[in-house]
């Protein structure tokens, strides 16, 4: 079974998808659960999602829980030299989304066996992890709402940290994030003529300084506030225009969603200030917001146990990741836990260029996953 686990995850890291784009990959991973026969298959869940339910063996479950892994791969043009290298110009498996799938196939094929008595399993494959709508829609999703879940988990692989170490965070696991777009219209003129348009540079430029100024007090409470201005777009590399219109990019990150919400205030504020004394327009945008990813106690505490029984170290970790995860949206629904796999303290970074996701840990997760299976079902 391992090998055919590393061979799908391989043939999946040739074919990767953008997020929301991944038709294909749901096509074979609904193609591949099929193969271990459970009650219902799901597809296009929130878009192009996949979930496979497996019913108890009595038919009589109390109790239900979901696993998650992720269809999207990420714009980047890989250079890691493997026979299995991506396909697709400009599109990689760089977030090991490939293994993750993988291994919840795996459990898949641990599942077909009925091992659950008065539980009833679910697997999620999600879209667009990558851009913090997935697991928006899947929430959105009709079908999705109609189903009652005690608990979700979910994995994510870990470079930097020893192979097969099992991570672990009670509370925060990722930080909340949102990005901000502010759009300047004005109008533009020749260069020779500025005074007949409206040329939004001197605004843009006050609009940092301000940013700057009222975020510090965000920034210095807690050294997991960021707030960075990612982008400023402004005209053409030409000396006869006078440029109308621009715009600017801010990414926020929080390891409260509160607190982050009153740093998305402030540049709100800013841009309030900005246009009215702007002759344009000024429009602002929240994009990929992600909520705070915060775990459940009593799923920590399962985790220590899945992860001793399977004979793992555990590393608790001390501070929330600075980056973020959409897995956090489910915690609307019910608690979650999400945790790290060691991949590695030599593997490369995950989004690099040269990363591969490392298929020792293939099955591990499937133990692991199994492990919190029999937790719940006893
Ligand atoms: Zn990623
Ligand atoms: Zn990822």
């Amino acid at each position: 079974m391992l090998k055919d686990l590393v061979n799908l995850r391989k043939e999946l890291h040739q074919h990767p998808e953008l997020s929301g784009r991944e038709e294909q990959t749901a096509k074979r991973i609904a193609e591949e659960l099929s193969r271990y026969e459970p009650d219902e298959i799901f597809e296009e869940i929130g878009g192009t999602g996949v979930i496979a339910k497996f019913s108890s063996n009595n038919g009589s479950a109390t109790k239900a829980i979901l696993f998650r892994a992720e269809l999207d791969a990420i714009a980047v043009q890989e250079e890691s030299g493997t026979e299995y290298q991506s396909e697709d110009e400009g599109v990689m498996h760089g977030c090991g989304h490939d293994g993750h799938m993988a291994i919840l196939i795996g459990l898949a094929h641990v599942l077909k066996n009925k091992m659950t008595p008065d539980l009833d399993v679910y697997l999620l494959f999600q879209p667009a992890e990558e851009t913090g709508e997935g697991a928006a829609r899947v929430m959105a999703d009709e079908r999705f709402q109609r189903i009652e879940l005690d608990h979700a988990y979910a994995l994510h692989n870990l470079p930097g940290f020893d192979e097969k170490s099992v991570l672990i965070k009670s509370d925060v696991f990722a930080a909340a994030s949102v990005g901000m777009k502010v759009h300047f219209k004005g109008k533009s003129s020749h260069a020779a003529y500025p005074e007949q348009g409206v040329n939004p540079s001197k605004h843009i430029a006050e609009f940092i300084r301000l940013a700057d100024v009222k975020l510090d007090h965000f920034r210095s409470k807690n050294s997991l506030n960021k707030a960075v201005n990612t982008y400023i777009r402004m005209g053409e590399p030409a000396f006869g225009i006078s440029p109308g219109s621009a715009e600017l990019g801010f990414t926020l990150r929080s390891p409260s969603d509160e607190e982050l919400a009153n740093a998305v205030n402030a540049i709100r504020e800013i841009g309030g200030e900005i246009d009215n004394d702007f002759q344009g327009d000024l429009k602002m945008q929240k994009v990929e917001p992600f909520a705070a990813t915060i775990n459940s106690e009593k799923g920590i505490e399962t985790m220590k146990k899945a992860a001793m029984e399977s004979g793992l170290e555990i590393t608790e970790l001390k501070q929330p990741f600075p980056w973020s995860e959409d897995f956090g949206e489910f915690r609307k629904k019910c608690p979650i836990t999400l945790f790290g796999l060691g991949a590695g303290r030599d593997s490369a970074a995950l989004h690099s260029e040269t990363y591969d996701f490392n298929d020792q840990l293939i099955e591990t997760g499937v133990q692991l996953f199994r492990a919190i299976l029999e937790h719940h079902s006893s």
